[in-house]
């Protein structure tokens, strides 16, 4: 991988860890959340640049990939499993959503319902606050609370939870009335949240 050092502008090269499974890998799990594993030095001046590539994240143990495929890279990816072998399988666009989809396919849960929540969080904050993005955060094993951080546009970050029966809600609606295919990488973010709380309110 060749990367142009934003700072002194010298070109360098870098090896891109463009798969990791984290059952031969585990040590790399801590490396993907605080994303250290994408940082890279500029051999000329010395500074941290975060490199963003196309990479492939394998759990074979949780049963799930997770694509990085950002934007400006050419033609993203398809494949064409079989759906029985059980894998769920998602495509994201930033580094981000890179890490937190595979911190919510980690503890098990069912990332079209925590994308719902976001929207809908997104949606009750936005009337008081400048509110630029949801990221899930964590779950509360004691409240069974689900966390998240809203990103104000002024960059300032603040938690705010949502009960775990509407995450136990979303998904009896989603296991009832919606289909997601396990054949090839879905795209599950806001975008398609907001499309899925549409046909659910439809159906009702
Ligand atoms: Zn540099």
């Amino acid at each position: 991988m060749t990367l142009t050092c934003p700072h002194c502008q010298q070109e360098s090269e870098h090896e891109a860890l463009s798969h990791i499974n984290i059952d031969r890998n585990p040590e790399l799990r801590s490396k993907v959340q605080d994303l250290s594993c994408f940082r890279v030095k500029c051999p000329n001046c010395g500074e941290t640049v975060l490199a963003v590539y196309p990479c492939l994240y394998h759990d074979m143990v949780g049963q799930f990939m997770v694509w990085l495929w950002p934007e400006e890279e050419q033609s993203a990816p398809h494949a064409d499993f079989d759906p029985l072998a059980g894998y769920t399988l998602r495509i994201v666009d930033s580094l981000n959503a890179f890490r937190e989809k595979i911190n919510i396919l980690d503890l098990g849960l069912d990332d079209r319902a925590v994308e719902m929540m976001k929207l809908l969080l997104f949606m009750r904050l936005k009337h008081d606050l400048d509110v630029v993005e949801v990221l899930f955060h964590e779950l509360d094993n004691r409240t069974g609370d689900f966390r998240f951080v809203a990103v104000l546009s002024d960059g300032v970050e603040q938690y705010a939870a949502m009960p775990g029966s509407i995450y136990q809600q979303l998904r009896t609606d989603i296991e009832e009335r919606l289909f997601t295919s396990g054949k090839d990488f879905a795209r599950i973010d806001l975008q398609w949240a907001g499309e899925a709380l549409e046909m659910l309110r439809e159906a009702e």
